[in-house]
């Protein structure tokens, strides 16, 4: 039976009922692919869909290996300090994720389990969270993007070397939006790669990646759309600052269509902090000016999704290039897709050659 016949069966059923046809989310958690944990937006990942991340990294690694990054992993929290410092409360205080833990005597003790047994003989959704008053916030905070542990880290070295830094990081982040869109998940991983310097290197190393980038979804046979990014600044101030974010073009996104073909998630992002990091952790140039930076953040599971979604669920039936990509011969695949696309930008550049205006 072919997919639309399927939904057509399924939107009217026999006694005339409408049924809603199953969402990606539900194809996915009834093959396997995510693990529903009862929470939306938190996730188990099954080894079919590691295995595409894993190779996924791979590819992203070949893609960036002539930057010569240095490679750098930290778990998915940071030092609450750094984190306040960050500004991130500043625009985002909702999506933040904070970590509490019991720092109470034998009494505190025995008024948490008091208040557990209590909330024990109630259901799931009506249990009390009384015992969260014993709770107290610890000294370190979850991730809010998987460049943000690297910067204070980068000012205690001192001033950047001549030429400046690329850094490459891998972690899960943090956001609270619970969701049942699977692209829209609670705790999910970002590669990045992340550039440490003056304002002409970074806004160089943003538009390599922005092509770059796009080449390797195209590769992945996926399709391509980049575009200013509409980012969910908070509060009545937000309007304000998103539409300053997007008038200074500060980051861009690679959008494509994952939950439902009517919207678009950035499976990729394109960031220009300008001076924001440098000023507040006080990283200088060897020039001694202060430092700018920007990262190209790869969202995981989000390309992941992705494919998912435009190929299929059954990897064996995913188009052969994209196969060859992911399962093969990766290196050799992504140098060639490199060099055609410097054969193109020469090309694309010829005409101007002679035009001095
Ligand atoms: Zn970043």
């Amino acid at each position: 039976m072919n997919k639309m016949t399927d939904i057509a069966a399924l939107t009217t059923a026999a006694n005339g009922d409408e049924l809603v046809a199953p969402s990606f989310r539900d194809e996915l958690l009834a093959a396997g692919l995510l693990i529903d944990t009862g929470e939306n937006g938190l996730y188990g990942r099954s080894q079919l869909f590691e295995d595409v991340v894993d190779r996924l990294n791979v590819a992203i690694t070949h893609l960036g290996a002539d930057q010569d990054p240095e490679v750098l992993r930290f778990p998915p929290a940071m030092r609450r300090t750094d984190f306040e410092d960050s500004e991130y409360l500043k625009s985002f205080p909702d999506l933040a994720g904070t970590i509490h833990s019991f720092c109470g005597n034998d009494m505190g003790h025995q008024r948490l389990l008091r208040a557990l047994d209590d909330a024990m003989n109630e259901s799931d959704d009506d249990r009390s969270d009384a015992w969260m008053a014993q709770q107290k916030p610890t000294r370190i905070v979850l991730t809010p993007a998987a460049c943000y542990p690297i910067y204070p880290v980068m000012a205690r070295r001192g001033p950047l070397p001549v030429g400046g830094r690329t850094v490459d990081v891998l972690s899960y982040c943090f956001r609270h939006e619970p969701s049942l869109d699977p692209g829209r998940m609670q705790m999910f991983r970002q590669r990045e790669y992340v550039r440490l310097g003056n304002a002409q290197d970074v806004m160089a190393f943003r538009q390599m990646w922005i092509e770059r980038g796009s080449l390797l979804v195209s590769l992945l046979q996926l399709p391509v759309e980049v575009d200013l990014a509409n980012d969910p600044f908070f509060g009545r101030g937000g309007k304000i600052v998103a539409d300053s974010q997007r008038a200074q073009a500060l980051k861009f996104e690679l959008l494509i269509p994952v939950a439902n073909p009517g919207s678009k998630t950035a499976c990729l992002s394109f960031n220009y902090h300008m001076d924001h990091f440098g000023a507040i952790w006080k990283i200088a140039c060897e020039d001694g000016t202060v430092a700018h930076t920007g990262c190209v953040g790869f969202g995981m599971e989000r390309i992941t999704l992705a494919l998912f979604r435009h190929h299929g669920l059954d990897v064996q039936a995913w188009p052969d290039d994209v196969r060859a990509l992911l399962w093969g011969d990766t290196e050799t695949r992504v140098a060639h897709g490199m060099a055609r696309m410097r054969t193109q930008a020469a090309a694309a550049a010829l005409p101007d050659a002679g035009d001095s205006a």
